[in-house]
């Protein structure tokens, strides 16, 4: 028999760009279930339409062997309907984007009649089931060939089904779109039997429904949001990326805690509150446009830069959110941090559109109400410096740079200084000293921070050694970040490091901050009791300037806790809130430092109040390495007695030391 194969021809070309352009979008890598399964949609057409070229082709040459020709003819009614169980899948996936357990069972069990077909094709070379072929090659279809049109007519119905189905939650055009797979196959799949028998028609109607699949439910849902059908932050970046250098104002919105939301009243609540926000917004832009740039952020473009019309959405924006949302019965207020930018940016500006948004945004996110960020001159050279000085934290990484200094530490019972505070030092040859409260937080957001921590580490134990060795046994402070608790080998690492130098656990204490408690991440507090079991004390830093309750910080296993250099700053009351304080500490059996001490009355306030210990300039400045050691070691008066005034104090610390 002759087939006519010119447009398979056409169809194998179709499905090969369309199935370029899908490797090229990353469909096999991407978190979404649909995404895959078009794409194994796609490649199944592909194999489907080669085979079918490559076996009418066979057929209609001469002296082709018989077995050659049998394997080919079975692989083709093996892989022929595997594309309409791909289809119905897929299908199911728009109302449905993550299959559930079961369902892939389903999947499995609806595969099952496919599977006993392709049992009997494997077979057929014997059986004759399903086609038929003569010595000469002469071709018949045998007694199950229905089965091949039972299957396709089996998958094609529930298909239509899923999809009437869930109509309403697919809309008109989807449901359309998707109804015209059945029904453009079943017409192709009629054509091809019955009216133009040698006419290869079924692989184009696969390859046209694929290519409309494709333009019109692919890439634009690469575009849309399917939750709120807002456009994406794809295609955001595209709008940006083609109209460069347009005015136009950018305002972009971050909902503040909305994971609480979620946490609080479900995922499906937060979705439905997600929806209804974003329908305000489209009211609220009049017609212009709002993406929905990610899970709690969303953006409105003004195309002018005429900033009139972008103000008047900002007021409405604030002004709805001064009034609540309901969910669930409830009434919600959510707190908004705004970012303003307007394009194009000026030309020496080393950032691109959104990241300066979210430059903004962030720095909104400190505030604790509603508030408005605009990305101007000011922030910029705020975001240039935040460079400047994670440049600065890298080359310092890498030519060793940073240096460790201690503060010592006053035991106001035994009047020593058996405690001491490391604190990291870094002097870049071009911006000078800068503080680590500006290029910590910096090299908290870019992992740096590990191994800074591991170097001021590693010298507190050589220190530690060094002064235990030296028989001026102090016990050493080391600040730790929140991200350290990210790091999965942290733990082995800090046991490793007390183990090069030898030091007993006991005379390293770690700090951690409230803060970090506050995320109450359950791996960090494993971590952190894992350590204390090992012998290591913690310490909680500043405290005071967090908000942890009191029951929390008795069952943390942290023995210290250091009352931030605020709290004794604010005592004008005449010491009653360090007072009752120092005796909550008490009752939890916390042992207490006093930070930031720098006047003697501050220092008389914490001795009274019950602090045992007390850092601060009144007592000790951060010192260097050697300085530290020599002051460690020979409990030097001059150095340490700097900032103390009276003579009385001298002369008793003075005993204390011909004392030991
Ligand atoms: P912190 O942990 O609260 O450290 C105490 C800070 O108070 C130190 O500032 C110290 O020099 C300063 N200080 C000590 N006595 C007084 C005083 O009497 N008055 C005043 N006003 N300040 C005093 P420094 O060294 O600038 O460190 C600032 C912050 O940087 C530290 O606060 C800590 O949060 C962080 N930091 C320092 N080194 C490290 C480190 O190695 N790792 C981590 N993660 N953070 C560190
Ligand atoms: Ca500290
Ligand atoms: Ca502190």
């Amino acid at each position: 028999m002759f087939w006519h194969i010119d447009a398979d021809f056409v169809a194998l070309a179709i499905i090969f760009i369309v199935f370029t352009d899908i490797v090229i979008n990353k469909a096999f890598s991407s978190p979404h279930w649909q995404d895959k399964i078009f794409a194994v949609v796609a490649l199944s057409s592909f194999f489907l339409t080669l085979v079918d070229i490559i076996s009418s082709a066979v057929m209609m040459m001469p002296n082709v062997n018989w077995w050659t020709y049998q394997l080919i003819l079975t692989f083709y009614f093996i892989t022929a309907p595997l594309s309409c169980i791909m289809w119905l899948i897929y299908t199911h996936s728009f109302s449905r984007p993550k299959p559930a357990k079961q369902e892939l069972y389903l999947y499995f069990l609806m595969s099952l009649p496919y599977l006993v077909y392709t049992m009997a094709a494997i077979t057929n070379p014997w059986s004759g089931f399903i086609f038929h072929l003569g010595p000469k090659l002469e071709y018949s279809r045998g007694n199950g060939y229905a089965w091949i049109i039972i299957l396709y007519y089996f998958y094609m119905f529930f298909t239509t089904a899923s999809v009437v189905r869930n109509r309403h939650t697919l809309g008109r055009a989807k449901t359309f779109l998707l109804l015209l797979f059945p029904l453009i196959t079943a017409i192709a799949f009629y054509c091809q039997s019955y009216l133009f028998p040698g006419y290869l028609l079924i692989c184009p109607s696969y390859a046209c429904i694929l290519l409309t699949s494709h333009l019109l439910l692919q890439n634009t849902r690469r575009k849309t949001d399917p939750l709120t059908g807002l456009p994406n932050r794809n295609a955001l970046i595209n709008e940006l990326e083609e109209r460069e250098n347009s005015s136009r104002t950018l305002i972009m919105l971050s909902i503040n805690d909305f994971s609480f939301v979620n946490e609080r009243y479900g995922n499906v609540l937060g979705d439905n509150l997600l929806k209804e926000i974003a329908g305000e917004l489209k009211a609220i832009s009049l017609n212009n446009n709002v993406y929905r740039s990610s899970g709690d952020e969303f953006l409105l473009m003004f195309k002018d830069k005429s900033p009139k019309q972008a103000e008047d959405a900002l007021e409405a924006l604030k002004k709805r959110f001064e009034n609540h949302w309901s969910i669930s019965g409830a009434k919600l207020t959510l707190v908004l941090s705004i970012g303003v930018v307007s394009l194009p940016l000026p030309q020496d500006s080393r950032i691109d559109p959104l990241s300066a948004l979210e430059l903004a945004v962030r720095e909104g996110k400190q505030k604790n109400s509603t508030s408005v960020t605009y990305y101007d001159s000011a922030l910029s050279g705020k975001y240039n410096r935040q460079r400047q000085v994670l440049a600065a934290v890298r080359e310092g990484l890498a030519e060793k740079r940073f240096k460790t200094y201690f503060q010592p530490i006053y035991n106001v019972d035994t009047k020593r200084f058996e405690r001491a505070e490391a604190l990291c030092r870094l002097c870049d040859p071009k911006l000078s000293w800068i503080s680590p409260e500006e290029f910590i937080p910096i090299a908290e957001e870019s992992e740096y921070v590990n191994e800074i921590t591991y170097i001021v580490l590693e010298d507190s134990c050589r220190m530690a050694r060094e002064l235990h060795d030296q028989g001026a046994e102090t016990v050493i402070h080391v600040n730790l970040s929140a991200e350290n608790f990210l790091q999965a080998d942290f733990k082995e690492k800090v046991l490793a490091i007390l183990g090069k130098y030898k030091v007993p656990p006991s005379l390293i204490t770690l700090e951690i901050t409230e803060h970090l408690l506050l995320l109450r991440d359950k791996s960090a507090e494993t971590v952190l009791r894992e350590l204390a079991e090992k012998g290591v004390t913690f310490a909680i830093d500043d405290y005071g300037t967090g908000y942890s309750n009191l029951t929390y910080l008795a069952n943390i296993p942290a023995a210290i806790v250091k009352l931030d250099k605020s709290i004794l700053k604010i005592s004008k009351d005449g010491g009653n809130f360090v007072l009752s304080l120092m005796e909550m500490m008490n009752k939890i059996k916390k042992t207490v430092i006093a930070e930031g001490v720098e006047t003697e009355a501050q220092a008389e306030l914490a001795k009274m109040a019950g602090c045992g210990h007390i850092q601060g300039y009144y007592y000790a400045i951060p010192m260097e390495e050697s300085e530290f050691e020599n002051f460690a070691v020979n409990h030097c008066l001059d150095i340490w007695c700097e900032n103390i005034n009276q003579w009385e104090q001298k002369e008793n610390i003075a005993e204390s030391i011909s004392d030991k």
